[in-house]
This record gives structure tokens, C-alpha cells and sequence, in this order.
């Protein structure tokens, strides 16, 4: 019986690999340029930096977590996202003693253990930036704006942005206490997993998507109206930044996002092709992380965005991708017996920069010049016993048809012309 590939995961397959490519050189173009710096950290963690770092009450780490015991029983989890893993890489290489601000992006994939479906898997591939040791509103409109200039530049249309602001953990406390006081007396109107969230983490109730939770909530007391004033300045700052660079936004006082961290600005970019998983991005400020880490008190802001998500938004906005790269050469060899000196030239032609390839089983001459149309090559290079005698080689342009013969010392000189 064949085995097949586990649920939520997909292959990518080498027809699609070069829109990879392409979304991974734009992206990391665009990052240099804004001076971020790539990282890359392990794919399993120490379960309890996920914990720590993400928040024992949300449903990452409740529910959501491949976590195994290593041999020695130490427990350890495949990262679910990629915050927490470039701040202990931060804490742990001291890359503050290196400079003031920190600004680091990564790529690759996460693991979560959600329900599958259009546009959610339980291994899919994130795109991140952080940038640790600012508090300046100027950091939170940089890493939308980059995050923006990136979808931009792939050809993304329609993106709107969302932001809120959760506060601070001060005045977010006392937010906190208004909201649970106000469910509590709502609590038969709600749906069963916000009835348990109003004890764990009321502040999620907000973006529960349940008709009757959304009714309760109309009359709820806002975040934006509970803001101390400090976390006040931060987000006018913020907007008004956002006004200066003409991005538009709207402001959603229910956005709260899936994880603990986030403090002051929290965003989400969203598109109207991804029906119910519509966030492409998401992200915010998160303040108190490097010190729940152990560090000390480190301001920093970043956001993570799902890269299949941008391919469906993609391919649904009909985006134009650029064409693959066909074969420069396939190499035709007519003597059966011996493929030495065929193999011999199509290595001088790989070295010379062009792409080239042959058929390994040497069949047939109609058999390979079949193969040699299948690959799209724009030339075949036919090698038979007579012409070699000769020194000579035949060269034929798949487009023209055309054939003749060169010498084989002129191969690479007549390939490249
Ligand atoms: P988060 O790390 O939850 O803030 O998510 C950031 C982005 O990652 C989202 O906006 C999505 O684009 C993407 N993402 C998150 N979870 C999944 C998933 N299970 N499958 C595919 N993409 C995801």
C-alpha cells in the first residue's frame, strides 16, 4: 500500500517551485534594502519557550503544539511560529551588545496542529521580520510598510490593513477586569469556547467570528477607549505615520490576534480572496517578550505572513509569474555503446553557464530528439560516430529546424552567440 502524505502538509512540486523562488528573492531583496538581516533557527525548540513565549492560555500551545519527548525525555516542539525563536536567538547569541536596534527577518516552515482546510495547514510557510530595541512608532509603520512594498512589488492587489491597539500590560489589566465584568453578566449569550475564554483569556472573545458572541460584543467596552496614555500617543503616532506614507488602514477595535505577546499596535493585512482564513500577515508590538525570556526590558515589533496564502491571493488575482528558465541544450548521442565524449560536452556546457541536460538511457535517435522536444530545449546537439570522426558536431535550433554542423572546439563560442 502506498503511503501518502500527512494530513494539512503538502508537497511542492518542482513545476511550482519557481514561484517560490521568486516570492523568496523579492522578499529578501526588499528586506536588504529596508536593513533587515536573514536568520534561521531551529525548527524544534524547548517546548517551554513556546510557553513562555507564545502564552500558556492560547490555543497554540493548548491545542495546537507537535510536541514530542526527545531520547533523554526532554520535551520539545516544532516551532509554531518564529518570534519566539529569533528573540532566545537574540538573548542567547547577545546580539545587543552588536548594536542598539536589532532587525531580523527569516523564512520557513511552521507547525500547527489546526483543523485543515482552504488556506490553513498544519505545516505551511512563513515569511518574518522583527525588529528588537525600538519603541519609536516609526518601527510599527516601517515593518506594515515593508510588508506592503513586498505584496506591492509580487503584483497583490486589494490588501486592506487592519490595526488596534491592545495596550500595555498595564492599562490592558484594567481593560481586562471592564471586559470580563461585562461578559460575565452576557455569559448564556455566548458561544461555549468563549464562556471558558472569559475566565483564560477574555481579550480573545473580541474576534470570536460567532454571530451571537459578535451581537453580545456591540455594546462591550473598547480597548481603543481604555488606553493609557501613553500606549494613546503611541497609536495616533502610529496612525498618523500611517497618513504621512498615504497607507490606508481601517481600525479594528476587535483585533487581538492569537497570541500573548503582543502589546500597543497589533495588525493584520488581510485580502477578500482568501474567504474565511483572509489574513495574509499579521502582527504588532510585543514589549514585554524579551524579558519574559529572560532578557532585559527590550521593546521590539515584527509581524509573520503565511506564504501560501500570498500564492492563493496570487493566483486568484491572476498575478503574471515569470516564465520558467527552458533547457539552453539537450544533448543527442547516436552511439549506444559509448556516451563518454557526450557526457564530456554536456559538462563543458553546464561549465560555460547554459543549461543542459541528455537522456540517461540512450535510446534511439527518435527517441531522444522525442525527449529533446519534450524539454523545450532551444537546441539539440546531436553527437553521431561520423561527424566525431571528424571533430565535428551537429547543432539543430528546435525553433528553426535548422542544422549544420561546427566543429567541436567552436561548441561553446557558437552556443553563446
Ligand atoms: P500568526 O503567526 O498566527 O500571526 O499568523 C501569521 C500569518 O501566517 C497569517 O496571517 C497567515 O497568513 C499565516 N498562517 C497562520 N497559520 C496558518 C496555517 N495554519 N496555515 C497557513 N497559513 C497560516
Amino acid at each position: 500500500m502506498l503511503i501518502k502524505i500527512p494530513k494539512g502538509t503538502q508537497d511542492i512540486l518542482p513545476e511550482d517551485i519557481n514561484k517560490w523562488y521568486y516570492i523568496e528573492n523579492i522578499i529578501r531583496k526588499i528586506l536588504n534594502k529596508y536593513g533587515y538581516k536573514e536568520i534561521r533557527t531551529p525548527i524544534f525548540e524547548h517546548t517551554e519557550l513556546f510557553v513562555r513565549g507564545i502564552g500558556e492560555s492560547t490555543d497554540i500551545v493548548n491545542k495546537e503544539m507537535f510536541t514530542f519527548p526527545d531520547r533523554k525525555g526532554r520535551s520539545l516542539t516544532l516551532r509554531p511560529e518564529g518570534t519566539a525563536s529569533v528573540v532566545r536567538a537574540y538573548l542567547e547569541k547577545r546580539m545587543d551588545r552588536i548594536s542598539k536596534v536589532v532587525k531580523l527577518f527569516y523564512f520557513g516552515p511552521m507547525f500547527r496542529c489546526e483543523k485543515p482546510q482552504a488556506g490553513r495547514y498544519r505545516q505551511f510557510n512563513q515569511f518574518g521580520i522583527e525588529l528588537v530595541g525600538s519603541q519609536s512608532p516609526v518601527a510599527d509603520v516601517e515593518i506594515i510598510a515593508a510588508a506592503l512594498e513586498i505584496y506591492e512589488t509580487l503584483g497583490l492587489k486589494d490588501l486592506k490593513v487592519l490595526i488596534n491597539s491592545v495596550g500595555c500590560k498595564k492599562c490592558r489589566s484594567d481593560y481586562i477586569n471592564k471586559l470580563k465584568a461585562f461578559l460575565a453578566k452576557k455569559e448564556d449569550l455566548l458561544c461555549y469556547e468563549c464562556k471558558n475564554r472569559i475566565r483564560k483569556n477574555p481579550l480573545r472573545v473580541l474576534d470570536c467570528k460567532n454571530e451571537s458572541c459578535q451581537a453580545v460584543l456591540k455594546n462591550a467596552p473598547n480597548i481603543i477607549n481604555n488606553l493609557c496614555q501613553e500606549c494613546n500617543l503611541h497609536f495616533k503616532s502610529v496612525k498618523s505615520l500611517l497618513d504621512d506614507l498615504k497607507i490606508e488602514y481601517t481600525v479594528d477595535d476587535k483585533l487581538v490576534r492569537g497570541l500573548d505577546y503582543y502589546t500597543k499596535t497589533a495588525f493584520e493585512i488581510v485580502s477578500g480572496e482568501l474567504g474565511a482564513q483572509n489574513a495574509i500577515a499579521g502582527g504588532g508590538r510585543y514589549d514585554d517578550l524579551v524579558e519574559e525570556l529572560g532578557g532585559k526590558e527590550t521593546p521590539a515589533v515584527g509581524f509573520a505572513a503565511g506564504i501560501e496564502r500570498m500564492i492563493i491571493t496570487m493566483e486568484k488575482q491572476k498575478v503574471s509569474w515569470p516564465k520558467k528558465k527552458d533547457l539552453d541544450v539537450f544533448v543527442v548521442n547516436t552511439n549506444e555503446k559509448d556516451n563518454s565524449l557526450a557526457f564530456i560536452l554536456l559538462q563543458k556546457i553546464r561549465k560555460s553557464g547554459l543549461f543542459a541536460d541528455l537522456d540517461y538511457s540512450s535510446k534511439s535517435l527518435k527517441s531522444q530528439m522525442r525527449a529533446a522536444n519534450k524539454y523545450g530545449a532551444k537546441y539539440t546537439l546531436i553527437i553521431g560516430e561520423e561527424e566525431l570522426s571528424r571533430n565535428m558536431v551537429t547543432l539543430r535550433n528546435m525553433e528553426t529546424k535548422e542544422q549544420k554542423e561546427i566543429k567541436i572546439d567552436n561548441l561553446i563560442d557558437e552556443l553563446s552567440t
